[in-house]
């Protein structure tokens, strides 16, 4: 145990406490800056835990802002569904949900402030034409023939532009910068283009619509945005940030770069994943094996397990991949905290109790959480006939010394109830066992047991009489090979066939029976399960959150 130790500050911590303590800020404003264009994966809750959560913790505020300039990709649907993961996640952003789109008037006055200073100008140069002047990363570019229109002519051919009178690609308006900056974003980038696609929010209003670079930095500013805390991707862009803020002479934010999350066995981009959705290789955005935060929602990850995955991650500037077994280990540490247990028998195999008189029950006690005190216990019915899982019988079984649970002649204590005997057991043409047979010793009830006997082995059972049925859906990985950034052919080439089973065999402990969706429970020695809302009256359907087995603990020598 390492005890009480007060971890320490992550570099953007140390900077913003610096700026606290010189006083250059009085309080801390972030922004989380989706674009509308898919659901949020686990990658953006790093980047939603950080700005929320830096602003919980030095008292100031974070900002819901959708970064909405691409309006062929965006839709409200995706606007819907990122603001319920926010809050699934438990941070609220209270009344500031900001669209960059709500500056478009804001943002074309600053263009035509640029124009006035000499700043910017209206090319006409093509894509292809000016890309051919650019030059490259060593050898410096060219200006364009364009560059050197009067203010009066730039801010009549900008009004023109807005006014429609240009086809899509006919004109630009670049900022007018360096055409031999060793960084390529200062040479002239492009400010706004012509767009003839309505908008989700702005309708037929705008016809040129901001490029990233001058709606993010400059939506940061108009919202006071203190630290405007990014992907690694956008250092390059950093020196353009600043000079549009300066040239603009509006609120200096301030741009610092992290390192995105990247995850073992699993895509982060929307891109890949729309794909994914389009393709129908899965259900939806929601399907439990999707790393989307709708997708893990329904598999049963819960908002703190997300939370202590992100921490133990941490905040770095250096790019890596992390071992997508962190994730699931803290999911079942939360889950081992919080939820019941109950028997659920995946593979059941009949057990007839030979010396228990046909209608004779007993009730028996349960413990729901060991970990929880306070859950309590549940009743339990047992009778003659129950299930236990196939998998806990052997016909021929290695020494007792090797294999604890059931074979012939051999003894198991079932948890919470008898030490029973297999004293035989039927088989069907196929030579499956299909039944087996067993007596109890009635001194053996747990909590009650005088007989003094010793058994290595105990099984979960279910009363075949009152168990329920369900589906249960089980997953896995939804893609085999482990590092998605490093191969060369497309990355569906990777999707796991086996990525989803579904057993409709199971049976289930009668306590189940009053389960509702979002329930998060645990089988015994089988591992986390949530209830999904394809369930339907009398048909309950679990996602398997996730197995026990905790391969990340293991490697850590837990
Ligand atoms: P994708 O590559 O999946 O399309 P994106 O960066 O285009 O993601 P945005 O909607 O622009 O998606 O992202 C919103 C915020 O989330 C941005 O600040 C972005 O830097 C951050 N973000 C996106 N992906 C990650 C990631 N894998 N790790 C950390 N932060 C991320
Ligand atoms: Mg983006």
């Amino acid at each position: 145990m390492e005890g009480e130790r007060k971890p320490s500050l992550n570099f953007i911590e140390q900077l913003i406490e610096g700026d606290l303590k010189s006083g250059k800020h009085k309080s801390i404003h972030t922004r989380f800056p989706p674009e509308p264009n898919g659901y949020l994966h686990i990658g953006h809750a790093k980047s939603i835990v950080l700005n929320f959560g830096l602003a919980e913790k030095y008292k100031g505020k974070c900002n819901l802002r959708f970064d909405d300039t691409n309006p062929e990709k965006e839709d409200t649907e995706y606007v819907d569904s990122i603001k319920r993961d926010i809050q699934w996640m438990g941070y609220d952003w209270e009344e500031r949900e900001f669209y960059a789109s709500d500056y478009f008037d804001t943002l074309y006055d600053y263009a035509i402030r640029l124009i006035k200073k000499g700043k910017a100008y209206v090319d006409d140069l093509s894509q292809e034409e000016f890309n051919a002047i650019k030059g490259t990363p060593t050898e410096p570019g060219k200006e364009s023939p364009f560059r050197g229109r009067s203010v009066e002519e730039n801010l009549q051919l900008l009004e023109e532009m807005k006014a429609g009178k240009y086809k899509n690609g006919e004109k630009v308006l670049r900022a007018k910068i360096d055409m031999s900056s060793p960084n390529m974003h200062m040479r002239d980038p492009i400010l706004y283009r012509i767009k003839h696609t309505p908008h989700h929010r702005t309708g037929d209003a705008w016809c040129i619509y901001p490029t990233y670079d001058f709606a993010h930095g400059q939506s940061d500013s108009i919202e006071n945005i203190t630290h405007s805390l990014c992907t690694l991707e956008f250092e390059v862009h950093r020196p353009l940030y600043e000079w549009l803020i300066q040239e603009l002479e509006i609120f200096p934010s301030k741009q610092t770069e992290f390192a995105r999350l990247n995850l073992s066995y699993t895509v982060v981009s929307k891109r890949k994943l729309l794909e994914l959705v389009q393709e129908k290789h899965v259900a939806g955005w929601d399907d439990p094996r999707m790393p989307t935060i709708s997708g893990i929602r329904r598999r049963g990850f819960t908002p703190e397990s997300i939370k202590n995955f992100i921490h133990k991650v941490g905040v770095a500037r250096r790019d890596g991949i992390t071992d997508v077994a962190l994730l699931e280990h803290a999911v079942r540490e939360d889950l081992n905290k919080k939820t019941n247990r109950f028997f659920g028998i995946l593979n059941p195999l009949k057990v007839v109790i030979t010396n228990w008189p046909e209608d004779k029950e007993e009730i028996l006690t349960g413990v729901n959480n060991p970990e929880d005190e306070s859950a309590g216990t549940r009743e339990m019915k047992f009778g003659r006939e129950i299930y236990i899982d196939r998998g806990d019988f052997l016909e021929d079984p290695p020494s007792p010394k090797k294999w604890y649970r059931l074979g012939p002649d051999r003894e198991v204590r079932l948890k919470y109830a008898y030490i029973i005997k297999c004293t035989g057991y039927d088989k069907n043409d196929q030579g499956e066992v299909t039944t087996l047979y067993a007596e109890y010793d009635p001194e053996t009830r747990s909590g009650q047991d005088t007989s003094g006997k010793k058994v290595k082995g105990t099984l979960g059972w279910v009363s075949a009489k009152y168990g329920i049925g369900a589906e249960i859906r089980l997953y896995d990985r939804l893609f085999q090979t482990e590092n998605l950034n490093d191969i060369d052919d497309d990355f569906k080439n990777h999707l796991n066939p086996d990525s989803l089973a579904i057993n409709r065999e199971a049976i289930l402990e009668e306590a189940l029976k009053s389960a509702k969706v979002g329930d998060l429970v645990q089988f015994e020695r089988v591992g986390y399960f949530r209830v999904d809302e394809d369930s339907t009256p009398g048909n309950l359907v679990f996602n398997r959150t996730i197995t026990l087995r905790d391969n990340w603990a293991k490697s850590q020598g837990g």
